[in-house]
């Protein structure tokens, strides 16, 4: 697997090309001592049902994956909570209002973006939502839609994290 740095030729503090990887998260300069380290990136998805057993999904309006379907969810915010990040991105991509957040589980993922692997945590949640809400894509989402959960299937989705959690959804809910 390539580094997480590996793109990170030089010192970003002194710009010496003495920018060693140091451990399998950071490099190291041996000419200012400056250490930087790769930590995973926070990210949540969100599995919403309404009343009639339909999952919300949206279809990624961009790279990666462009085209395939997607949970609602993003990337957490520096000074967010996990659950504030999920409630703000479902407002985002599909324009309604989150009741409750109950979490279920992570995963790991790696993110192809700007030519770089970024490593994600990627944190799962229940979401409520009220039966009246209007769902309305936008942002990051180019469509959205409630698919029953038996016409749900698994290689639609893109990202592979989110597919093993879609995986892992089906098999609790069936
Ligand atoms: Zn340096």
């Amino acid at each position: 697997m390539q580094h997480p740095l590996d793109l990170f030729h030089f010192c970003p503090k002194c710009g010496s090309e003495n920018f060693e990887i140091h451990n399998a998260l950071s490099r190291h300069c041996s000419d200012c001592g400056f250490t930087y380290y790769q930590n995973p990136r926070a990210s949540t998805a969100a599995f919403i049902l309404n009343s009639r057993n339909e999952l919300l999904v949206v279809r990624r309006a961009k790279e990666p994956a462009m085209g395939t379907l997607d949970l609602p969810g993003g990337f957490v915010d520096n000074e967010e909570t996990a659950e504030q990040g999920i409630i703000r991105e479902i407002q985002e991509e599909t324009g309604i209002g989150v009741k409750e957040v109950c979490y279920l589980f992570s995963l790991p993922n790696i993110y192809r973006y700007s030519g770089m692997d970024i490593h994600t945590l990627d944190m799962f949640f229940i979401c409520h939502v009220g039966d009246d809400a209007v769902v309305k894509a936008a942002d990051d989402a180019a469509e959205c839609m409630w698919i029953p959960l038996r016409e749900v299937y698994v290689e639609r989705f893109g990202l592979r994290s989110i597919r093993q959690a879609v995986h892992t959804f089906l098999q609790r809910n069936s």
